[in-house]
């Protein structure tokens, strides 16, 4: 309610004179003028808190509109704030740190709603800053708390390890080891199927149908819940056995809008990525992403030549100068190992210095291309390569770029890994 008063009287100010309504202004009266009006006096019994984040939820799509417009912002562009729907079942609720307490009996109390029974699914690590609560359209309520982790290095290991991601298998990794596609969607599908006819057996708008909705999104949330979990498990393992995880950057949205999207989405990539990153960042260990254009399934990792490109159907190959046979993945794994390693000893051919550079993330050139198109007479990798950037940080407090886990390389000096051959 609150977020569409004020989106109404941003949109009107501006129609009116271009002119930006103040924050303040925009608070004052939404919110405080409001709650002396009949029709919005129901606002005194909602905690001011969760009012203000949702004027915080609006400047923030607005900042998120003009970044992208501007072209600050990278990826899809952001359309202009749209209005809240009450019949959208995503609803949320942020309280920031005066908004809620914890009790020791561990419910959790909200401003004005009061102590509310939680289901913990794991104890908070330390203090949280805020929390949001959230309806999923199961039905079901989640409390997701901010809190910041204290990093807790594992002790520093020589192993690192290059993953080839795919559909047929989920994961290739460089030492041979695979990584069985679960498809925990497909696995699911009957179900699903059957919930989805049922609820198009009930008649719009009755009781049975809304019912038979939650049923659906209940058997949805319980796939993604299964393949969160596996992916957690996963991550954890590679991240405890690994120094160093690389990994090729896919183009996830390009390639979900071919035919293989429903088995791209099913793969969950970009959570596997992230969560590599979270605990990577946590645990002191590293993870790099390649460029998406190396031609990691064309060249032998024996001995480095460019073979060519191969089709997704040849599973194995035997290189032609040096007659080694692959298998595909293994060796695309392989070279992203390779590739990896030398990104990150030998950024753009200059010394590394401890803490200063980061992994560079190839900016897309081309959008929506497989990544095995052909793409014949390809330089080999270290040419292919764009521009060279070496951030340096001042201080060391920020985001993951400048982690404590990106401190621990090694020293500046040690030979970077040559491309054999
Ligand atoms: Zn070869």
């Amino acid at each position: 309610m609150v977020y569409n008063d004020a989106l109404t009287m941003r949109k009107r100010a501006w129609k009116a004179d271009r002119s930006k309504v103040p924050t303040g202004a925009l608070a004052k009266s939404v919110i405080t003028d409001a709650k002396k009006t009949e029709a919005r006096s129901w606002l005194g019994s909602v905690s001011v808190d969760a009012l203000q984040s949702s004027l915080r939820d609006l400047d923030t799509a607005y900042r998120n509109f003009f970044d992208s417009l501007s072209g600050k912002r990278a990826g899809r562009r952001s359309g202009l704030p749209r209005f809240k729907s009450r019949k959208d079942n995503r609803q949320s609720l942020r309280f920031s740190r005066n908004g809620f307490r914890l009790r020791s009996n561990g419910k959790l109390n909200l401003a004005k709603i009061g102590d509310v029974r939680v289901k913990w699914s794991r104890v908070l690590p330390a203090d949280s800053s805020s929390v949001t609560i959230v309806l999923d359209p199961s039905g079901r309520y989640h409390a997701s708390f901010v809190v910041d982790v204290e990093p807790d290095h594992l002790p520093e290991l020589d192993t690192e390890i290059g993953i080839d991601l795919g559909l047929t298998t989920y994961a290739v990794l460089s030492d041979g080891t695979v990584i069985d596609n679960p498809r925990f969607l497909r696995k699911a599908e009957k179900t699903l199927k059957a919930a989805q006819r049922a609820l198009s057996r009930k008649a719009k708008g009755s009781k049975n149908r809304a019912k038979a909705r939650r049923k659906v999104a209940r058997a949805h949330a319980k796939v993604a819940d299964t393949r969160l979990d596996w992916q957690h498990k996963q991550t954890t393992r590679l991240i405890r056995e690994n120094q160093a995880v690389y990994l090729e950057d896919l183009n996830v949205r390009g390639l979900a809008r071919t035919w293989l999207a429903k088995s791209v989405h099913d793969a969950g990539w970009s959570t596997f990525r992230r969560l590599l990153t979270e605990k990577a960042a946590r645990y002191g260990r590293h993870v790099g992403v390649i460029g998406r254009f190396e031609p990691t399934s064309q060249v032998c990792s024996a001995c480095g030549v460019l073979d060519g490109p191969k089709p997704l159907a040849v599973r194995e190959w035997t290189c032609t100068a040096c007659g080694t046979l692959h298998d595909r993945d293994l060796n695309a794994a392989r070279n992203i190992l390779a590739a990896g390693q030398a990104d990150r000893l030998n950024a753009c051919g200059g010394p590394v210095r401890p803490g200063v550079a980061i992994p560079r993330q190839v900016q897309p050139v081309e959008t929506g291309t497989h990544r095995n198109a052909g793409r014949t007479g390809r330089k080999p990798r270290a040419l292919a390569r764009g521009g060279c950037q070496q951030v340096s940080f001042p201080g060391s407090s920020g985001t993951i770029g400048n982690h404590p886990a990106l401190d621990r390389r090694r020293p500046a000096g040690h030979a970077p890994v040559p491309r054999k051959g």
